[in-house]
């Protein structure tokens, strides 16, 4: 009966802590899910096979020693002679006591490509049977290949990419389906392809004839799923490089995620995983917070490409990385124009908690922007908007990713306390963390830049909700006018424009209003609401 079939299934993905029904796409295995949804099973908690820490080395030697002597004894299922060595890659022991020993092999010195099998030993230790994915007869002479030169030559005519970064090659034995075996050389061209996305090209070469046997691109990226501190259960893309899993997204600008691991200096430790799935949510966990940072990336990559055909910060198509784990207890989040890369702390375990929540991963980002466009420089008014600039677009991205864990607000930094009753700013009030200023005036560019990036924040969320938006905080005005705001994304075209096209190193307040004006006039025209909201939300703040 298909039910039983189905329960085995959901067990199994429930083992691997992948059954969270978001995560598949498939039809059929949400069925499966639904199917099972009212019969819990215990599966999950014990396993069916022993976790590698359960096998004690003895029985580990004494299962391998078994499935080789199984080897041996079944030539006939398995041919093999003096010339053959068998490596063990993975061993798998059932609780009901049945071995599956994972075997790679080697011919006269060479890797069989095509030369994996597993055997599978009974309870009793006696041989079960096997899977291979090659059961002929190997007997080849290896001498006198080709050179690697040559092989290397008509490799690089399968080759369909742009630029080429690294090359090697390897004689082996190659060992596929119906065919017989072939002495060949495994070339690897590393490199990437004229949308810049990485390729990894692996050519089977025939080392007698030098014709292609075989081809197939290396690198493949994969969906994973992350456990993030904030985001909660997150797809992030990732890439299988050599059975490893990289967190590098191929799919937005090679985009990865680096661990610190405390320091302060250096680039960081590229994150891996052997599951492809990462984090546990928990801090216990040195990859949750770089699921977070990557999935923040992600959003931030897709909201400037989704809104805006933005490919990239620098619209080149290069992706920025992460660093989490900056230094011990650091309480901020900063961005580099130099490595092009955003770097979080973990936060004092205090007041404040890791920095890695998506509005701060939008803020940062952000910054990469303003450097490659507006170039705001940080001090006096020019600064207050450039961390204003962030605030705004870290914000709006946080609203694109919609998350059910971190409920899209107007507050910045708000995960980030501890006792979660504070925002280390609020666009809708500025002044309400004792700092930042509401309302322009004289000397607001003498303030510091978080604190005189309260004006534009004020403004800009003036502009998208207006005073009394239903469902969001009040506002106040400077002058107590009550605007209806023009929506989130007629606000954020308009900023965005005004940031990319008219702001310059030097825009101050005044600037500001003339250049998202004229901003609001390409877009909707001079005499458009857009238009006028965007004069009335300034004077709002007190900038004429
Ligand atoms: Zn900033």
């Amino acid at each position: 009966m298909n039910r039983l079939h189905v329960f085995v299934a959901f067990g199994f993905l429930a083992a691997l802590g992948a059954c969270r029904e978001a995560e598949h796409t498939q039809a059929d295995q949400r069925e499966a899910l639904d199917d099972t949804r009212n019969d819990p099973i215990a599966y999950a908690s014990t396993g069916f096979s022993l976790a590698p820490s359960e096998i004690p080395a003895s029985k580990r030697d004494a299962a391998i020693a078994r499935a080789q002597g199984h080897i041996k004894k079944n030539k006939d299922k398995i041919p093999n002679d003096a010339d053959h060595l068998f490596e063990v890659s993975d061993l798998i022991v059932d609780r009901s006591g049945e071995e599956h020993v994972r075997f790679d092999r080697r011919y006269k010195g060479l890797r069989v490509f095509g030369g994996d099998l597993v055997v599978h030993s009974k309870a009793d230790g006696s041989f079960g049977s096997e899977s291979k994915a090659y059961g002929k007869t190997i007997a080849l002479d290896i001498n006198r290949p080709i050179s690697p030169d040559q092989a290397l030559a008509n490799a690089r005519n399968a080759w369909k990419g742009a630029s080429i970064q690294n090359t090697r090659s390897e004689l082996l034995v190659y060992a596929r389906e119906s065919n017989d075996p072939k002495l060949a050389y495994e070339v690897v061209i590393e490199g990437s392809k004229a949308n810049e996305e990485p390729s990894e090209l692996h050519a089977m070469i025939d080392a007698r004839t030098g014709a292609l046997l075989n081809q197939w691109e290396g690198l493949q990226t994969i969906t994973g799923t992350g456990k993030g501190y904030y985001s909660g259960t997150v797809s992030i893309d990732t890439i299988l490089v050599s059975g490893k899993y990289q967190l590098k997204d191929a799919t937005r600008g090679n985009q990865a995620t680096f661990n610190m691991a405390n320091k302060t200096s250096g680039s960081g430790t590229l994150f891996t995983d052997a599951d492809n799935i990462w984090g546990n949510s928990l801090l216990s966990d040195t990859s949750t917070l770089g699921v977070d940072a990557q999935y923040g990336a992600a959003k931030t990559w897709d909201f400037y490409l989704s809104k805006f055909g933005r490919k990239g910060l620098r619209n080149d198509g290069v992706g920025a990385s992460s660093r989490v784990h900056y230094g011990r207890s650091y309480n901020n989040a900063f961005w580099s124009d130099s490595c092009f890369c955003m770097t979080y702390g973990d936060g004092d375990g205090k007041t404040f908690s890791p920095f890695v929540a998506i509005d701060v991963a939008g803020h940062e980002m952000s910054h990469g922007l303003t450097a490659v466009t507006a170039k705001l420089v940080y001090s006096g008014e020019s600064g207050g908007l450039n961390e204003a600039n962030s605030d705004i677009l870290g914000t709006m991205v946080e609203y694109y990713a919609n998350l059910a864990n971190d409920v899209p607000d107007y507050q910045i930094g708000e995960k980030l306390y501890k006792s979660g009753t504070k925002a280390l700013r609020y666009m809708y009030n500025p002044s309400l963390d004792g700092a930042s200023a509401s309302c322009y005036s004289a000397n607001v560019g003498s303030l510091d830049v978080h604190y005189s990036s309260g004006v534009a924040n004020h403004f800009f969320y003036l502009l998208a909700e207006g005073t009394n938006g239903t469902n969001m905080p009040v506002s106040p005005t400077c002058n107590s006018s009550t605007l209806v705001g023009i929506g989130r994304d007629a606000a954020t075209a308009i900023w965005y424009r005004a940031l990319t096209v008219y702001m310059t190193s030097s825009t101050n307040y005044a600037g500001a209003r003339v250049a998202t004006l004229k901003a609001a006039a390409d877009l909707y025209t001079a005499t458009s609401p857009q238009y006028n909201a965007v004069a009335a939300a300034w004077t709002a703040v007190s900038v004429n």
